[in-house]
């Protein structure tokens, strides 16, 4: 049976990141969806997708939602997981004087309903 969103954050806090695998095209995505992104295919099942990855590309976020303002400015970073699948996180621990983090490896902190956290490695 396929997972819904709403296992999502209670699978976070057991240290697991919910997924989707297409059996199709053999490729993975987080986001909850009855057909594969990529080839269409409904041949869908659960996985567990890798905790760590690099980042391909970031950004800053200045305009944020309520419960982050504390936080603003912080890092909204595309990542590609190790196994090729490319998740959207906020970066927990980034410094300015770190410069251009395109390339550097990182790994889960945790997640909620409002998104994934993660951390440079
Ligand atoms: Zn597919």
């Amino acid at each position: 049976m396929m997972h819904s969103v709403r296992d999502y954050a209670p699978a976070l806090k057991r240290g697991e990141l919910l997924g989707y695998h297409c059996q199709s095209c053999g490729r993975e995505w987080l986001t909850s969806l009855n057909v594969c992104p990529f080839c269409s295919s409904s041949k869908i099942e659960d996985v567990s997708l890798p905790k760590k990855g690099k980042i391909l590309a970031y950004t800053f976020q200045n305009v944020v939602p309520e419960q982050l303002q504390s936080k603003a400015p912080y890092v909204i970073a595309v990542i590609e997981l190790t196994d090729k699948s490319r998740i959207q996180a906020r970066i927990e621990d980034y410094m300015p004087s770190m410069g251009n983090i395109i390339g550097r490896e990182v790994g889960i902190l945790r997640g909620d309903e409002s998104g994934l956290v993660f951390r440079l490695s």
